[in-house]
């Protein structure tokens, strides 16, 4: 039995002036970005603005009491205040907790922090999309909210562990109102617990108000924006985060229209950013989401609930359920409908390579890291010659029987790595990451003439097709005309117009110097 927990020893806690945890493998990083001869601090900084427990040590030190006229109201300009010499000790001493069960200080318990970790990343990663959806000024201040929401949560954790996981676990499991359990078990919620730390570090009001009433909203002046968006990114937050309350989509649909007139799509919109960009932070992290189901799989469902089709995720489940009774195991079978749902929301149907949303979500980003790595990123535009007169003379299904053909032709010629996108009709973009110059060139000479070589047998012909292949490439900074990553794809389409003009059925520049 741990010893007995009181609310004193838990205030005596808070005012002592403990901390919370991070976890391993966001300790690692933030060492290896923070640490050595050149850290990197811009790398340093977006992995703080993933961090309850790192995010808050900087709030806390921007907001020391005596020290600045005002608050700081969010994490870029709190980092701004301390410095960046502050920012990397403050970093490196935060506490961690190990994830990893190969290590000897591993409990099966912690698991439970990544889940509370994952919550809060939600929680700020809706409210700030949220903000911006709404012509909000400084979403970032939206951000630092929705993270500071349940640092009770995670101080009673970090520091009651023993006490506090039966508690969590409780909940996680059975869900309903967590406060209750709190109150059952430690007669204190995380609420209170919360709003006494925001108090003991000076966070200022805004923040001790909107963490102490974050589950009860109702005792908020009615006419408080910041609560109101808060309310719903904390909605969202429980739907992603339950596939249990998918339900409860609709009525956050009718909240939406009648707080902000946002409809049923702007809705579905924000809902695929807050996805997306919440996948990518635990990407970054190389973490596998604690929920099992990544956020883009649950958005396909979401999107499904928003009346676009039927089938709910208890009927499509409990489908799957009898459906497998006599193969696998249960999660084998998940785990396969996850890969499909995750694949379907990314793939265009005719051609099952990746669509161009998805393309434009990952190019942004591979532009931005082979920035920050000065990595060399290619690009390929490919377009395929006198598609309209192939279609004319052998009709559209056969046209599109080719596409298919080509886009598989093209997949086979290509690395795992590259990433191969229908662009448009009859046009697909590849992007290389870390290929040079010549090799982009070499690879889209053997792109070209795979095509070249494959006939496609169409009911009992045999067609080809030729295609025009313009590339290009972004090395770091050198190259001075390129400085977003729609140049890149502008330059290798204006290389296809040349090929075109050529006399098509060619790569464009056919030749690179390394
Ligand atoms: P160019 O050599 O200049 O590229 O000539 P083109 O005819 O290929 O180019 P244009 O842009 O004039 O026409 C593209 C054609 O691609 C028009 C359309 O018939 C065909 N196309 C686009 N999407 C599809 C599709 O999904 N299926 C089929 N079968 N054809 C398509
Ligand atoms: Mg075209
Ligand atoms: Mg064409």
């Amino acid at each position: 039995m741990p010893n007995e927990l009181t609310v004193s020893r838990i205030l005596d806690a808070v005012n002592s002036g403990s901390g919370m945890k991070t976890f391993d493998r966001l300790m690692k990083l933030v060492a290896a970005s923070a640490s050595g001869s050149k850290p990197d601090l811009k790398v340093l900084k977006e992995l703080i603005q993933y961090d309850v427990a790192t995010s808050s040590a900087v709030l806390r030190a921007a907001n020391r009491s005596g020290k600045y006229d005002d608050n700081a109201m969010d994490i870029p300009s709190a980092i701004k205040r301390i410095g960046s010499h502050t920012l990397k000790n403050l970093a490196l001493s935060t506490e961690f907790i190990d994830l990893d069960p190969k290590s000897d200080k591993y409990d099966p318990s912690n698991e439970i922090l990544q889940w509370l970790w994952e919550r809060s990343l939600f929680n700020a990663t809706s409210a700030r999309q949220l903000a911006i959806k709404l012509g909000r000024d400084n979403p970032e201040y939206y951000y630092a909210l929705g993270l500071m929401l349940d640092i009770g949560a995670h101080f009673l954790f970090a520091n009651f562990q023993e006490h506090y996981y039966p508690v969590l676990k409780q909940w996680q499991t059975e869900g309903g109102m967590l406060t209750s359990y709190e109150h059952d078990a430690l007669g204190i919620d995380h609420t209170t617990v919360g709003q006494h730390l925001a108090h003991a570090w000076n966070f200022g009001p805004d923040f001790e108000q909107a963490i102490k009433h974050h589950h009860s909203p109702e005792k908020v002046a009615s006419d408080n924006l910041t609560m109101d968006v808060l309310q719903l990114a904390i909605r969202i937050g429980g739907v992603f985060f339950s596939a249990r309350h998918v339900s409860e989509l609709q009525s956050i649909s009718d909240y939406s229209v009648k707080e902000f007139g946002l409809n049923a799509d702007a809705l579905a919109n924000v809902l695929q950013r807050i996805a997306l960009e919440a996948d990518k932070s635990t990407y970054r992290l190389s973490i596998d989401s604690s929920t099992g189901v990544s956020s883009i799989d649950l958005l396909r469902i979401i999107n499904t609930e928003l009346g676009r089709a039927t089938l709910s995720y208890d009927q499509m489940v409990s489908e799957l359920e009898t459906a497998m009774k006599k193969a696998e195991t249960l999660a084998m079978k998940l785990e396969e409908a996850n890969i499909k749902l995750r694949k379907a929301a990314n793939i265009d149907s005719l051609t099952k390579v990746y669509n161009r949303r998805f393309f434009e979500e990952f190019l942004d980003w591979n532009f931005q890291r082979a920035r920050r790595y000065k990595s060399t990123l290619g690009c390929m535009m490919i377009d395929i010659d006198y598609f309209k007169k192939f279609n004319d003379t052998y009709g559209h299904l056969t046209g599109d029987r080719v596409l298919q053909g080509v886009a598989n032709t093209l997949k086979e010629s290509l690395r795992g790595t590259d990433i191969l996108a229908r662009f448009g009709g009859e046009e697909f973009i590849v992007l290389l990451p870390e290929s040079s110059p010549k090799a982009v060139c070499l690879a889209a000479k053997k792109l070209h003439k795979a095509v070249e070589n494959t006939p496609f047998s169409v009911d009992g012909k045999d067609l080809s097709v030729t295609i025009c292949i313009g590339h290009h490439y972004y090395n770091g900074d050198k190259e001075l005309n390129i400085d977003r990553a729609k140049d890149l794809v502008r330059i290798a389409d204006t290389h296809v117009y040349k090929a075109k003009e050529n006399g098509r059925n060619q790569v464009w520049p056919s030749e690179v110097e390394e």
